[in-house]
């Protein structure tokens, strides 16, 4: 790959398919600042909660297809299998749209949410009783909002849904890398409510952010649900509809979204549910004359990806239940019952149990799936989150220094970025202190060819090639040969301050 076929694709692909929209100079995520501080807490990215589900049900099934389309063989159906994570600001009714999925797919029955609604209005928050079904804990229900990712699975016609909920509040992106960088579509959601799209969009709004970051973590598509609908403020106006599209769009496109391909726009009321199972009544929205929400959702289409590739699945969690349980989603390969893995960077040789997918027993599963496999061979106290399983014949390189092309959003008090500087990588599951320990070339943003001057450092909105070190040995790969292992976002307290991807990895 030349140079500059690197640089397309670190700012994310899609310069001219956007009309050349694509210079960060134009569209810079400035408007962070005021950002709260907050510790970097890696344990925070590590937490993934169990289904939310009330009433899991749990049956076992035998699943034969190494791919990530899931046979069912007792229903003879076949349906693919897609994660999706919700992003956008606080407030804007992510939990609300994804408790409303799950009650109108038919997840939770009337009773449990009767159940909900009563348990909100006692805690005098009636309107949230929607966000109940997806934020799980009592914190979370006093407090309103969503603290970790939490999972619940849906069906559509053709396809089973994973739901990976971010949640919007600033203090929480870490929770938001971890869902996206799991995720195959987001679900964006916007407040039209006045005042509130300007809130979350504009100065120390997260949806810029949030938008960067799913694209940088291989987010590759993205509906735009443009929420509250209902609102009093709102009540089906197109005007108001119109004007945050137009807003949003060359934003979009300078994320390096395309915006005609990877990104569909449409209405609804997460609360009362209208335009999400069914089309918005024409009575109430007479100008609406695209699809729902569970039509647009059946319509994405992603790239197939290779069941036959070396297996990859970064480790996310694990736990002890008769063996070793560990967590993650495959990004490449296939795994099933009585297969011989590693476990890396440790070289720890295991064994395959069994394997789990959402609740059911499956013989083997392929790329995309989160699953829970039991190992045998390992002690869950020698698996870290960030850890990768893989093959044995084609095991991932384990390394402590890479080579990255950068693009820097924003460093904190304008502070300049030199060899020397210090952040923390996230990368698939990987959190890690990281030091960068010197900077190669600048890239020109204008003619993305390399400077040819020697760079010592660089400021805001500036590309750069620069050489990556950390303390410990990680599991990545390079961005070319998997692009969801060799992606990754830099930060410094609690805000991200660089987004890159890996173009070499250099000898342990
Ligand atoms: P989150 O922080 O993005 O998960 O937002 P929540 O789902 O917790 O919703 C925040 C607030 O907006 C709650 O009071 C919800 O009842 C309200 N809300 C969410 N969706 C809608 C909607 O479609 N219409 C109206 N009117 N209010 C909504």
């Amino acid at each position: 790959m030349d140079i500059e076929e690197d640089i397309r694709s670190l700012q994310l692909d899609s310069a001219e398919e956007n009309n050349g929209v694509a210079n960060p100079e134009e569209e810079k995520p400035d408007e962070v600042e005021n950002e709260d501080k907050m510790e970097e807490d890696p344990k925070e990215v590590r937490t993934v909660s169990q289904p939310v589900n009330p009433e899991p049900k749990v049956k076992h099934k035998e699943v034969s297809a190494p791919q990530d389309v899931e046979v069912e063989a007792e229903k003879g159906i076949t349906k693919r299998h897609l994660n999706v994570v919700f992003i956008g600001h606080v407030d804007a009714g992510k939990s609300t749209t994804g408790g409303q999925i799950l009650f109108l797919s038919g997840q939770v029955d009337d009773r449990t949410i009767q159940k909900y609604e009563k348990e909100a209005k006692d805690k005098s928050r009636e309107s949230w009783y929607m966000a109940y079904i997806m934020d799980t804990n009592e914190e979370e229900r006093v407090k309103g909002k969503t603290v970790e990712v939490g999972r619940a699975h849906f069906e559509t016609e053709t396809t089973r849904f994973t739901i990976l909920d971010a949640p919007g509040h600033k203090s929480y992106v870490p929770n938001m890398i971890s869902g996206a960088s799991q995720a195959d579509i987001g679900v964006l959601v916007i407040s039209a409510r006045k005042g509130e799209f300007e809130t979350g969009y504009e100065k120390g709004g997260q949806t810029r952010e949030h938008v960067m970051l799913a694209k940088t973590l291989g987010v590759s598509k993205l509906l735009i649900v443009v929420n509250k609908m209902d609102d009093h403020t709102v009540n089906w106006s197109k005007e108001r509809y119109d004007e945050i599209e137009s807003k949003m769009i060359p934003f979009l496109k300078s994320s390096g979204y395309n915006v005609k391909k990877d990104v569909q726009f449409l209405p609804i009321s997460g609360l009362i549910g209208a335009n999400m199972k069914t089309r918005i009544d024409k009575s109430i929205c007479p100008w609406w004359n695209g699809p729902c929400l569970f039509e647009a959702l059946d319509a994405i289409e992603i790239p197939s990806r290779d069941p036959k590739g070396p297996f990859r699945m970064p480790i996310l969690d694990k736990f002890k239940d008769m063996g070793t349980v560990v967590m993650g989603k495959v990004e490449s390969g296939s795994v099933g019952e009585g297969d011989s893995l590693l476990v890396m960077p440790n070289k720890a040789q295991v064994k395959v149990v069994a394997v789990y997918c959402d609740d059911d027993k499956v013989r083997c599963a392929g790329p995309g799936e989160n699953l829970r496999v039991r190992l045998a061979g390992i002690e869950e106290e020698d698996i870290l989150s960030g850890f990768v399983l893989s093959s044995v014949a084609k095991p991932i390189a384990a390394v402590t220094e890479f080579i990255a092309q950068l693009q820097i959003l924003e460093l904190l008090d304008n502070a300049i970025f030199t060899a020397g500087y210090k952040a923390v990588l996230h990368i698939h599951s990987v959190v890690e202190e990281c030091e960068i320990v010197e900077l190669i070339q600048q890239i020109d943003p204008k003619t993305k060819k390399p400077m040819k001057k020697k760079v010592l450092f660089v400021k805001n909105g500036a590309v750069v090639v620069c050489r990556v070190q950390v303390n410990n040995l990680i599991c990545i790969e390079k961005f070319s040969d998997f692009p969801q292992l060799g992606r990754f976002t830099l930060r410094t307290e609690g805000k991200t301050v660089a987004v890159g991807k890996v173009t070499d990895l250099c000898a342990a």
